[in-house]
């Protein structure tokens, strides 16, 4: 299975990943996760993206790109993957096409998960993570316990959030045409329970559900 999913800030894109991850038994690879590990470790790499990530900026194609084509060169990636945030841009994209055609495999599908604006938004700035346990709560929807110690992503917050949603609806504007013309474009609903969001996504790329 090799995935990519496409879907704005807080679609739920990071957790269906995950679900299809460990169904397939190919990783999840999150060029997102790449660079706030890098971030955290305090590498070069992390230092050059930190300013564009906090302004809810894209960080440079050759900077993902690099990331991409040496995580693909992992063992566990030979099998498949799920993308996760890779490609946003079109020349993303195409140099995505060029590292897989490198290894002599295609996409088999683009998947976008399609939530509106305003539920984007809630979602995003009510999102908390407990910073012990990596478990993700919603302060409305799935409060934390009590004794969780909370963590609000800097890149959550209201104006960030706006500018991510704005840079995320100039990206699909150009990325997922390039994908539907190529005929791998599957568009699903991504409101609702995650796992009723799975079972549609399942159902797009003709798996049995269960
Ligand atoms: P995400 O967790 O996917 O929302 O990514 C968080 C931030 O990392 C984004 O707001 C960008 O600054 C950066 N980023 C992640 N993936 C990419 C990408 N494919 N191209 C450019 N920047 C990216």
């Amino acid at each position: 299975m090799r995935l990519v999913l496409v879907g704005a800030p807080a679609s739920g894109k990071g957790t269906q990943a995950n679900v299809l991850s460990e169904k397939f038994g190919v990783p999840k690879i999150s060029t997102g996760d790449m660079l706030r590990e890098a971030r955290k470790a305090g590498t070069k790499l992390g230092r050059e993206a930190e300013g564009y990530m906090n302004a809810g900026k894209l960080v440079p194609d050759e900077v993902v790109i690099g990331l991409v084509d040496e995580r693909l060169e992992q063992p566990d990636a030979a099998k498949g993957f799920i993308l996760d945030g890779f490609p946003r841009t079109v020349a993303q994209a195409e140099a995505l096409a060029g590292l897989l055609e490198r290894r002599g495999v295609t996409l088999d599908a683009v998947v976008q998960l399609d939530v509106d604006r305003e539920l984007l938004m809630e979602r995003a700035t009510l999102r908390r993570t407990d910073k012990r346990t990596g478990q993700i709560y919603h302060l409305k929807y799935n409060p934390p316990p009590p004794d969780a110690d909370l963590d609000h992503r800097a890149d959550d917050r209201e104006e960030t959030v706006a500018a991510r949603l704005d840079q995320y609806d100039a990206m699909t504007a150009a990325l997922l045409p390039h994908y539907e013309q190529q005929g791998l474009l599957r568009r699903i609903d991504g409101v609702g329970a995650p796992e009723q969001v799975t079972e549609r996504l399942l159902a797009a790329l003709g798996q049995k559900v269960g």
